[in-house]
């Protein structure tokens, strides 16, 4: 059972985080992450170094189990890489970092500075790689009932949704902060998480896996817009169809006005949309979102016509409409009244729809970790706090995260993104402030650290430091660059 802060005799105090737990021993504290083992306050989990000799070609893969003890004779050099992860956090701020370690890189003496970072603001952006409608845009997504963010803004074929941040975890009701976090921590840990979205669909979300909405499995990711899909596969209809229409939510294509369909040749049928009309053979608005034909609420493709021109179109007109992952697709001709009545898809149009199926990606779920370190966390690891800021916007200091590379946001601040994907596996933890605890490292030349106001003083060989959770050696996600590859080094300072 864990620990809460009420003061025991045999108990110790961990001072990680504000929560300040009492913890007697045997026993852990709230977070699960350290534990008062023989009157000693531990971190439970071993401490993750990365090796670069066996990563390439390599999967991240546990080297020694939890519990195993690293030899000792590791020494810090270029090949290998000292992570976050099992590092700890100093509380309050002005403390040095955990670990602040000294390494050799083709010669020029390096430092990187870890610490597992209490990250109180913190979000993830959520990709879903879907057609199909889940919700509209600023409606509420929720966790077991509790709002944890929003649907944002789609963009190129997949919705969006923005979770987490300071007003979930800190400007709501206790169970709302608390289901934000525990949120946050599955989709970063690469846990699935069940969402629901005010007035639009159920999800079930897992970084790097297929969403499910509303209890399918999304497949594919859609080849592109109706327009592009013209674009693309229009000579591949030219000559087998007379008119095919590419129903998307977003652009319905129109082959016989599109730009395409006319550099072809290809004759006007007289077809008449709904919709708003873009430009030629493109369609705003032809139905309302949904989950069916190309992210539409149709379950009929033919609602959308509004019938043929009887001045241009003939009877047997053939017409192919399809959706723009492939999913959905139906054929007509013309009778002699100019309806449309549904046929077997000939054969060499089966190939072009396939193909359409087979340019689409697969369909999956993208969780980027938001986090900042512009604030309070600089301070262990210099100092001046401001001077890592600006050595971070220099490029001087390297961030990583767990290793993995981050994108930081121009602007103030240190505020970065990172694929969950590219960082070994449950790097991430919680204190129940509620706040995520994240690992974040800074490299830099051990002369630029000392000139930024480092702690110089805490500078260490790793081999002269024993966490009591042990060491546990992993291999690097091999698409990740090297985070103290010399080519990658950062330049000189001025
Ligand atoms: S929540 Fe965890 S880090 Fe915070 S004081 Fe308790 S045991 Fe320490």
């Amino acid at each position: 059972m864990p620990e809460t802060n009420v003061p025991e005799d045999d108990a110790i105090r961990c001072d990680a985080c504000p929560v300040l737990c009492h913890i007697r021993p045997g026993r852990t504290g709230a977070c699960d992450r350290y534990g008062n083992n023989d009157g000693q306050l531990v971190r439970l989990d071993p401490h993750v170094v990365l090796d670069h000799a066996l990563t390439r070609g390599d999967s991240v893969v546990p080297f020694l189990g939890r519990g195993q003890e690293w030899d000792g004779n590791i020494v810090s050099g270029p090949e290998t890489f000292i992570t976050a992860i099992g590092a700890g956090t100093t509380y309050p701020d002005y403390k040095p970092a955990p670990f602040i370690i000294s390494s050799e890189v083709q010669g020029v003496d390096m430092v990187t500075v870890v610490t597992e970072g209490i990250f109180s603001y913190c979000g993830v952006k959520v990709k879903i790689d879907t057609d199909r409608h889940l919700g509209p845009e600023t409606k509420l997504v929720r966790a077991r009932g509790e709002p944890v963010g929003h649907v944002t803004t789609s963009e190129y074929g997949s919705q969006m949704l923005s979770l987490g941040g300071v007003r979930h975890l800190t400007g709501g009701s206790r169970g709302e902060g608390a289901v934000t976090c525990e949120t946050l921590l599955n989709l970063c840990n690469r846990k699935p998480v069940e969402l629901t979205v005010d007035d639009g669909a159920t999800l079930r979300v897992e970084a790097g896996k297929p969403p499910v909405v509303d209890g399918a499995q999304e497949e594919r990711m859609r080849v592109g817009c109706g327009s592009a899909t013209i674009g693309m596969f229009a000579k591949q209809w030219f000559g087998k169809v007379d008119e095919v229409v590419v129903v998307d939510d977003h652009i319905t294509g129109v082959l016989s006005e599109h730009q395409a369909g006319k550099l072809l040749g290809v004759p006007r049928t007289g077809i008449k949309m709904k919709g708003r009309r873009s430009t030629p053979g493109r369609y705003f608005r032809v139905a309302e979102p949904g989950t069916a034909w190309g992210g539409t609420n149709l379950e009929d493709p033919l609602s959308i016509l509004l019938g043929f021109n009887p001045k241009i179109a003939w009877p047997r007109l053939r017409l192919l409409m399809v959706s723009t992952t492939g999913e959905h697709h139906a054929y007509f001709e013309l009778d002699d009244s100019l309806r449309p009545v549904e046929k077997d898809l000939p054969s060499a149009l089966s190939e072009s729809v396939a193909r359409i199926q087979e340019n689409c990606e697969p369909a999956l779920c993208t969780v980027l970790f938001m986090g900042g370190a512009g604030g309070s966390l600089r301070s262990g690891v210099t100092e001046n706090p401001v001077k890592l800021t600006q050595s971070v916007k220099v490029a001087l200091t390297r961030v990583t995260c767990g290793g993995a590379p981050v994108y930081v946001w121009p602007g103030g601040g240190i505020t970065f993104m990172v694929d969950v994907t590219r960082m070994p596996e449950n790097a991430f933890g919680y204190v129940p402030t509620p706040a995520l605890v994240a690992p974040i490292e800074f490299t830099l030349k051990l002369s630029d650290y000392g000139v930024l106001g480092g702690h110089i003083d805490h500078v260490r060989q790793l081999s002269s430091m024993a966490p009591p959770g042990g060491r546990r050696h992993l291999s690097a996600h091999p698409d990740n660059p090297w985070p103290l590859a010399p080519a990658k080094l950062p330049r000189t300072g001025p």
